[in-house]
This record gives structure tokens, sequence and C-alpha cells, in this order.
């Protein structure tokens, strides 16, 4: 029930897990991170259980693998599958390249669900929120957005129905993140050289407190110098969103 991005030049790991303690108020029942190496490798860990089941297991892993300044981190309520790992966010690709994380329901997961296992797809989670990475991997490699990240991401955007925070990281983008949002909630925090989006400013008021707002049907793509906002098809005419300073 927490989403938080990161892109900048601090270590992504710690930025993200403590943005998720942070968040532990919010409620939830599983956790899990993804990180860039900015070498074309994603690192990804996800544990069912409080938030100290994850970080025991990122101990393990060591740090190393986990290195980069990119990175995203997830608290699940599971609404679709039961709250084990292997149901916990981030979900991947087929490549392992794609990472996705998601608070809400997308609603017509099912047919989607379908589209893709007629086309082969193997889906290896219970969740609505898997088909969404899929349907992303497939428009980014083949088809009118071929080799686009923000745009395949777009496309895919415009297909899903119901409430959705969505962000998704690529390991051959590892400069940038891409985010949305439909009837759940989507900040931008607005940092020095690193931005960060996230479900709620908790988690990210340590660092920054300039913050900016996304309406509804808005998507955002953030790097460490700046962020974009747009409706879903990419455009920026007429898209408004509510820049504000945190003062608590
Ligand atoms: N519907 C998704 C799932 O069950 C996301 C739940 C959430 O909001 O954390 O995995």
């Amino acid at each position: 029930c927490g989403i938080v991005g990161y892109v900048g030049y601090r270590d992504a790991l710690g930025v993200v897990v403590d943005a998720l303690r942070r968040m532990e108020y919010r409620g939830y029942d599983s956790a899990g991170v993804a990180i860039l190496d900015g070498n074309g490798a994603l690192a990804v860990e996800r544990k069912a259980g409080r938030l100290a089941n994850l970080e025991a297991e990122l101990g393990e892993a060591g740090t190393e693998r986990f290195a980069g300044s990119t990175g995203m981190g997830h608290t699940r309520w599971a609404t679709h599958g039961a709250p084990t790992d292997r149901n916990a966010h981030p979900h991947r690709d087929i490549s392992g390249k794609l990472a996705v994380v998601h608070n809400g329901i997308i609603e017509n997961f099912a047919p989607l669900r379908r589209e893709l296992e007629e086309a082969g797809v193997e889906l290896l989670s219970d969740t609505d929120t898997e088909v969404a990475v899929h349907l992303v991997s497939r428009a980014y490699a083949d088809g009118p957005t071929a080799g686009e990240f923000t745009a395949s991401v777009h496309a895919v955007l415009q297909r899903l129905e119901g409430a959705f925070t969505l962000v998704f990281t690529h390991a051959d983008h590892p400069g940038t993140i891409v985010a949305a949002r439909r009837s759940t909630p989507l900040v931008v925090g607005v940092g020095e050289g690193e931005m960060f989006i996230a479900s709620d400013v908790t988690a990210f008021i340590e660092h920054t407190r300039e913050a900016v707002e996304l309406g509804q049907n808005q998507a955002v793509v953030i790097t460490a110098e700046g962020y974009r906002v747009t409706d879903f098809a990419g455009n920026t005419e007429g898209v408004h969103s509510r820049p504000f300073t945190i003062d608590w």
C-alpha cells in the first residue's frame, strides 16, 4: 500500500527502504525493491510479511548486487493473489530487464491475461498487476513503440481499466522512471540532482519539501534532472499538475 521511486546520486536501496519504513503505517502484507546498477542489471528482492523480512533477505544477498542510484520499492496490500513471495512486487517481464510495482486494481486484467497467454507468455504470479509488465515488454519489443520505454508504457496505460499507481523501471534506461496514476495517489518530490515519486510525501520529506501532485489520468517521467507530466498518450497540452511546498 505504498510506492516509492528514486533517481539521483544517493544509494537508491537506502533511500527506498527508508521510504518504505516511513510508509509502513499505511498497512501492507509484503514488500519488495528493484535497483538498477546503471550497467544494464536489474536486481529485485521481494518478500511476504514485514519489511524486516525483506531487509533480512537483502542482508543475505549482500549490498553489492543492490548498488545503484535508481530504484523503486513497494509495500503490497494483496487484492488478487495470496500474500506470498511469488505474488509480491516488483514483477518482471521475461527478459528480466523491465519491472513494475503497482498499488490498486487493474479491473480488466482477466482479458489481458488471456491475450498474453494466447501469445505464449507464461505468467508467474496470481496478481492483476503482472499483465502490465508483460504488455509493456511486448510494446517495447515490437510495433510502433519498439525500443521506446516511455512510449511503450503510455501505449499500455491506455488499455488499463481500474485504479492504479504504476511505476516502471527498465535496466537499459537506468536514469529514468516512468509512472502513472488513476484514482490512487502519486506525488513527485523535486530535489536538486535527484527526483522522487511516491504515494505519499512522507516517503521523501527528509530529502525535499518541494512536491508536485499528479492529477487524474496523468503520467510522469522522472530523471535526476527533472520531471515531465503528461496524459496517458504522452501529451503535455492541457495537462496541469499541482506544485506545492510541504510546510509541516
Ligand atoms: N492488486 C495488486 C495486487 O494484489 C496491488 C495491491 C496493492 O495495492 O498493494 O498485487
